[in-house]
């Protein structure tokens, strides 16, 4: 359904006074399924919401390609991204900012419907109340404003809107993050319940990898701009190789993860994106960096079983090492 290949977003700023390029995206290819929820996952500043908002046509890429159905989006007609505009849609962290506060919850759910729809009258205020019903709001909530809303309530608001057109694809950038502890499960729940009744694929984005595991089924784990692994949620958590996977894996109690093989936390703060580091880019904080082989070269995905991909050069020196050794004949027993 999505095809995303080598996709690079820049945004020109200043550094000290000096025109310079901040490279938020750096070379991502991830791919969804139809039905696919793929966690995108990273530290705040790794570059998720830009990759985000770049397949919905929110920022434009600098370079690469993102192909929706086959399509590739940066060379649709006007009424070919209308159309993109429906079948792909986006729920924003903060709710509060997402929703216009001069407006009932009637009007801004049934504003894509006007936009894009010729549903008028009573039938438009029908399918405004059947799309609350699908949130969970009553239809009490049809006259309100955003302000006599709580922050989940909110968020259904926002879900309601962004599911009005039928789209097959939603882009969630940290849906739950910006509510309180106690609603945010709710939602989830919420969200996981209509991904499968509604036939929704996700690009499910958050820091939590805890929410992650229990909503996706597919994990990429981001760092600056990159992404340093990804494969089906099973297989990187059961199984992390990227140095910070296992970092991030460290710093959340998951039952699964085996207590002997977790890795010490992340320390110190990820680097600018306007001065990355040479060779790899984690190399700063890696613990398992070699000296003289990860700063230096360009570092490649390596393939595991099951399409999990790894770029770190260790893992790819210690799966070339293991390669060989099976291809060794094996030695004939004395007599
Ligand atoms: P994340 O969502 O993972 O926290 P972002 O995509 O928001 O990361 O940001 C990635 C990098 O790009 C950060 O260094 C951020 O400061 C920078 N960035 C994001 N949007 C802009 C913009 N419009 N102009 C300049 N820099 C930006
Ligand atoms: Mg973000």
């Amino acid at each position: 359904m999505l095809d995303v290949k080598d996709l690079k977003v820049g945004f020109p700023v200043r550094q000290s006074g000096e025109k310079a390029v901040l490279m938020a995206v750096n070379g991502v290819d991830i791919r969804l399924e139809k039905g696919d929820a793929l966690g995108l996952v990273g530290e705040s500043g790794s570059g998720k919401s830009t990759v985000g908002k770049t397949i919905l046509r929110l920022n434009k890429n600098s370079s690469g390609r993102i192909v929706f159905d086959g399509q590739e989006i940066s060379k649709m007609t006007s009424k070919e991204e209308m159309r993109y505009r429906q079948r792909a849609q986006m729920i924003f962290q903060d709710p509060h900012s997402a929703l216009n506060p001069r407006m009932t919850i009637f009007r801004s759910v049934a504003e894509p419907l006007i936009l894009q729809t010729k549903i008028r009258g009573g039938a438009l205020k029908r399918k405004v109340q059947e799309l609350l019903e699908i949130v969970g709001l009553q239809r009490q909530f049809l006259y309100r404003y955003p302000h006599e809303l709580s922050g989940g309530q909110k968020q259904r608001v926002c879900i309601a809107r962004a599911i009005a057109l039928n789209p097959e694809l939603l882009v969630l950038d940290e849906p739950t993050s910006a509510l309180d502890v106690s609603v945010q499960a709710q939602i989830l729940e919420f969200l996981k319940s209509i991904q499968t009744e509604l036939d929704l694929t996700f690009l499910f984005i958050s820091h939590n990898l805890a929410v992650v595991r229990h909503i996706c089924n597919k994990v990429a784990v981001m760092y600056l701009g990159q992404i340093v692994e990804q494969g089906d949620t099973e297989d990187v958590f059961s199984n992390p190789q990227h140095p910070y996977t296992k970092a991030l894996l460290a710093a959340v109690p998951l039952p699964e993860i085996n207590q002997k093989r977790r890795s010490e936390p992340l320390h110190g703060d990820i680097p600018s994106p306007l001065n990355l580091p040479r060779g790899c880019f984690f190399g700063s904080r890696c613990r398992e960096k070699i000296v003289g082989l990860c700063d230096q070269s360009s570092i490649s995905n390596t393939e595991l079983p099951s399409r999990h991909l790894v770029r770190c050069i260790k893992v790819a020196r210690e799966r070339e090492l293991a390669e060989t050794q099976a291809e060794m004949p094996i030695p004939l027993k004395a007599e």
